[in-house]
């Protein structure tokens, strides 16, 4: 099937199925670019929670530009991947430097901010200014593979068929919907793709083989002792650490080194408050909480749990499980 036909079939889809989403109602380029950066490696019920509280924190490119480390990551809390978060901000100094504070609508301008590789300036380009530009992320890369039984060339097929396409933002969105919603990496829903006509794997009984199954590196189960601290306040002791996953965020004592890499702390654990699973990457881990009292603080911080400081999801978890969330702690102080 020549590619305009195809392009009009999922332009056609998606202005009957697309999802709506508060990004989709003007297609700010600032509000693409944040859900975009969201999306990645977070799934959108998760991104749809967090954005509309990330958006009333910095409404625009210039409020985010502005934002220091703590206030971004404190915006970002619960998302993960904190990086990206500082290197949205990052970005938003850099068209305001660069740019005027206007987000340029060419890929070749895009690329050339910090944050923006080759898939994003497809999305900001295509989806926030209409324009000519290819995106290639999982979902439309699933959906080319099995659609033309072939995943060698997933950039050249989405170039040709954004070309093809009356409306780019349509189709783009569309490719990635079909992906989200019907060709879906499990269970492909073929008897309701509107493509299934036209899609090679199906024709030839072989969507299974599409993509061809990747490796996943191996799973490692840990288990972590934390150590609630507070004092009479009813803060919380914690230490700001950096590092690989540690994000320059607040982090509890803890008894590990596996994971949270900085030294552990000399504490006297009192009592089990109890476990939760947490997972990070390919790590899934058991976290034991423990209150407990600690004789030197040296290097530590005393945080109010009510406040909005930076910390990572497990933190808040470990809080929730103590009965810490923005009150005092139902345990014993030192
Ligand atoms: Fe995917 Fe099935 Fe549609 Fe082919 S027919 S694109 S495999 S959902």
């Amino acid at each position: 099937m020549p590619a305009s036909l195809l392009a009009r079939k999922i332009e056609r889809w998606f202005a009957r199925n697309q999802r709506r989403f508060p990004w989709r109602k003007t297609y700010d380029p600032y509000q693409v670019w944040v859900s975009e950066v969201m999306a990645q490696q977070t799934r959108m019920e998760v991104v749809l929670a967090y954005f509309e509280r990330f958006l009333k924190r910095f409404p625009t490119l210039q409020a985010l530009a502005k934002a220091d480390d703590d206030d971004v990551t404190a915006a970002w809390s619960g998302l993960g991947y904190y990086r990206r978060a500082r290197m949205l901000r990052d970005g938003a100094r850099a068209v305001c430097a660069r740019f005027d504070g206007a987000i340029p609508r060419d890929v070749e301008a895009l690329v050339e901010i910090p944050g923006i590789g080759r898939y994003t300036a497809g999305a900001i380009a295509s989806i926030a200014f209409d324009e000519r530009a290819p995106i290639v992320d999982g979902n439309v890369a699933r959906v080319l593979a099995r659609l033309f039984a072939d995943e060698s060339q997933p950039w050249e097929r989405a170039t040709e068929l954004v070309h093809a396409a009356k409306s780019p933002r349509d189709l783009n969105q569309g490719l990635m919907e079909i992906g989200a919603l019907v060709c879906k990496p499990g269970k492909p829903l073929c008897h309701a793709c509107p493509l299934r006509d036209d899609c090679a794997a199906f024709a030839t009984n072989r969507v299974d083989a599409f993509p061809s199954p990747k490796k996943k590196p191996a799973t490692r189960q840990l288990r972590i002792a934390l150590y609630l601290v507070t004092d009479r306040r009813g803060r919380v002791l914690m230490r700001r650490e950096s590092g690989p996953l540690m994000n320059a965020m607040f982090h509890l004592p803890h008894g590990d080194t596996s994971l949270l890499t900085a030294a552990p702390i000399a504490v006297s654990p009192k009592e089990l408050l109890g476990t939760f699973r947490h997972t990070v990457t390919n790590r899934r881990i058991e976290f034991e909480v423990f209150s407990a009292t600690a004789k030197r603080t040296a290097g530590f911080a005393w945080i109010d749990p009510a406040s909005d400081f930076p910390h990572p999801s497990y933190v808040r978890k470990a809080l929730r499980l103590a009965g810490i969330e923005g009150q005092r702690p139902l345990f014993a102080r030192p």
